[in-house]
């Protein structure tokens, strides 16, 4: 029997595809990749909901490395989609013989997005996967040539379509006609397209892209950003499941800032490759735990600091900052 693997983020384009071949009578494993910036939740949902075999590969860190220095560029945001998909192909292309899979299906449509998946993008992305012959796209195979599954007669040509652009009106027909219904907005992206992770993102890397691990990507995920010096930043919570989540990911090096008598954020100092923070560096950071507490309107407040796992504080009185002086450290 024929098999395909099928790369899918859970996303609608990626579920037509894989069940456009399925319908051939081809049997079909979904392939979803996790990374630092990306899970496998939607992949997950859609293949139980449409009863599609999925397995789930972690890429975390080899992914992570490329999107410090990616061959053929971000898009509008920090997103290397061109090398992003490329190494998804090169990882499910290398997965076929172990799966005695024959091809891989990948949900594109040619022009949907202007930079990722013109005609150019999608050849380089055939390039550069190592496995030119072996993918195939059928929302959009009748815009491309053809391909050697439809010569060779392992897959119908007649039953592939034509898609192309941003509309996705014959996406959402055709989910209608496979009873498909609760599926992500097609708008999504990773969490590279977002602006302000981006910007992080970019800061974090302008500062030392070597040394960032799939941990300084988590802490991204939450709260408010600071640059305060090029060796230092802050981070601050802005709710208590944020603390929650940032009190695991404390390591030795930061300091811990929080306002005595005024409940508020909790502010981490964290330096560049264990290099030491100033104490100008200091003062900020504990100038931004007064603001977000509930004494920012008062003259002066209290903060005590420490170290890591430290269980003795030092204490600093500080006048808040005021949303102006903030302005110029915030990411
Ligand atoms: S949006 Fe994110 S996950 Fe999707 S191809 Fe681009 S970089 Fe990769």
């Amino acid at each position: 029997m024929t098999k395909a693997l099928a790369l899918t983020s859970g996303g609608l384009d990626s579920i037509l595809a894989a069940k456009l071949i399925e319908q051939q009578g081809i049997d079909v494993t979904a392939v979803c990749f996790k990374s630092a910036f990306f899970g496998s939740k939607n992949a997950e949902n859609m293949a139980r909901q449409i009863g599609l075999k999925l397995i789930v590969v972690d890429f975390t860190e080899e992914h992570l490395e490329m999107t410090k220095k990616p061959k053929n560029g971000y898009g509008k945001n920090m997103n290397p989609c061109i090398d992003c998909h490329a190494m998804m192909f090169r990882h499910a292309g290398r997965m076929l013989k172990e799966l005695e899979a024959d091809f891989l299906v990948t949900g594109e449509v040619l022009n949907q997005r202007p930079m990722s998946q013109n005609r150019r993008a999608l050849d380089i992305v055939l390039e550069e996967s190592g496995f030119r012959d072996k993918i195939l796209r059928p929302l959009c195979a009748l815009n491309l040539p053809e391909t050697e599954m439809e010569k060779n007669g392992l897959v119908d040509r007649s039953k592939l379509m034509s898609i192309s652009g941003k509309s996705r009106k014959i996406q959402m027909e055709l989910a209608k006609t496979l009873g498909i219904k609760d599926y992500p907005s097609p708008a999504g992206g990773c969490l590279l397209t977002e602006p302000q992770f981006s910007d992080r993102l970019r800061d974090l890397y302008d500062h030392g892209k070597h040394a960032v691990t799939p941990h300084d990507i988590e802490l991204l995920k939450l709260g408010r950003h600071f640059r305060l010096s090029p060796a230092s930043k802050a981070v601050s919570t802005r709710t208590f499941d944020e603390y929650t989540v940032l009190k695991d990911l404390i390591k030795e090096d930061y300091i811990t800032f929080d306002t005595t008598e005024h409940h508020g954020s909790t502010v981490v100092l964290i330096s560049n490759n264990g290099q030491n923070p100033t104490e100008e560096d200091k003062k900020i950071a504990a100038g931004i735990a007064g603001r977000y507490s509930k004494g920012r309107e008062i003259e002066k407040v209290v903060v005590k600091y420490k170290k890591g796992s430290e269980t003795e504080y030092s204490f600093l009185e500080i006048k808040p900052m005021t949303d102006e002086e903030i302005k110029q450290y915030l990411l």
